[in-house]
């Protein structure tokens, strides 16, 4: 926080060498106190201070739109507001030697930035190197499955989606192969096999203890192995389906990405937004129903919510009562308002 302040108030003294801008439309206006008051850190506190941009408002410069963001070598849950996890980072070429041309990269908005309204100006390539170096396709482009080794080292397997037999005998590897395995052996999965055949895009699969997700800005799948979904219908998806419904968001992202953030930006009183109504109604229902876990006419929700449980397998949706109700005791421990699910998974006895 400390060095934001600082950010800030650099920004700030930038600022005030900038010659007076051109005159703007209304519209234009409009857009560009939009995008500075998307940036003001102080807007829970009510202040509306000036805020300096190097674009003048013109591009979003502060914050990434996702939950999940990178600061530094740490990804940040903007909605838990918890650190989600660290990344190795090179100390030697770093910020932190504070070579010119290094940090003067993040005095550069990406001219087009405006295009991607959900991107910080300042990432490149979508921080996604290996995807926009090599677009040609030339170099095998599937899934990567981001694991920990024994020396608690991270490392990674590429899924084509043929390639099990060479797959480390890693737990959360083979959960993602089990995961795969199952959905397409009973007629489903299509979306993450796809990801794995597809040589133009590249996604990663990393584990987390929370919330499965897809995050955008990571093109990244966080999977949670243990993490089924109970909705408020009383019916349950095991982590094998949530895996699908997380990669149906990763395949509409890499096919259209602007789509995928119209559908996103796009409220839907039902199911949240358009791109969940997608999902939701799409894949999610198919994939359901191959599994097993919906019959005949069911349906999983008919609205956006779901509780994480954790179930007895990666392709079980029976809920292992006691393993749910101590993730939720954790939760609780860490000042989550859970009392709902504490009473709900109580195991009996
Ligand atoms: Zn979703």
């Amino acid at each position: 926080m400390k060095k934001l302040l600082l950010f800030i108030v650099l920004l700030c003294s930038i600022s005030l060498s900038f010659s007076q801008e051109k005159e703007l439309s209304k519209e234009e206006k409009e857009k560009r106190e939009r995008n500075i008051q998307a940036g003001n850190p102080f807007k829970e506190f009510g202040y509306k201070p000036k805020i300096a941009t190097l674009s003048k408002g013109k591009y979003l410069e502060f914050h990434d739109l996702d939950s999940i963001v990178k600061i530094g070598s740490f990804t940040f849950h903007v909605k838990r507001k918890i650190i989600n996890g660290y990344s190795q980072e090179e100390t030697k070429y770093s910020e932190a030697t504070l070579r010119p041309e290094i940090v003067s990269r993040w005095f550069s908005p990406d001219p087009l930035s405006d295009e991607f309204p959900s991107w910080s100006p300042y990432n490149f390539v979508k921080n996604n190197p290996l995807r926009f170096i090599d677009p040609t396709g030339l170099a095998p482009e599937d899934i990567i499955i981001w694991y920990k080794d024994e020396n608690n080292k991270s490392q990674s397997f590429t899924y084509t989606g043929n390639n099990e037999s060479n797959a480390p005998k890693n737990k959360f590897v083979q959960s993602v192969l089990d995961a795969a395995c199952n959905n397409t052996t009973n007629g489903s999965g299509k979306n993450l096999q796809s990801l794995a055949e597809n040589k133009n895009v590249k996604v990663s699969v990393a584990e987390t203890s929370e919330n499965s997700m897809f995050s955008s800005a990571q093109n990244a799948i966080f999977w949670n192995p243990e993490g089924g979904t109970e909705t408020d219908n009383g019916t349950v998806r095991s982590p094998a389906s949530v895996l699908e419904h997380e990669a149906d968001h990763a395949v509409g992202y890499n096919s259209d990405s602007k789509s995928y953030f119209d559908r996103l930006n796009s409220p839907d009183s039902q199911y949240s937004n358009k791109e969940e109504r997608r999902v939701i109604t799409g894949s999610e229902q198919t994939t359901a129903r191959a599994n097993g876990e919906i019959s005949g006419k069911q349906v999983t929700r008919r609205n956006h919510n779901g509780r994480l449980v954790i179930t007895n397998g990666v392709s079980s949706n029976a809920i292992n009562r006691k393993k749910t109700y101590n993730y939720y005791k954790l939760l609780d421990a860490n000042g989550y308002q859970v009392n709902k699910e504490l009473k709900k998974y109580k195991p009996k006895n």
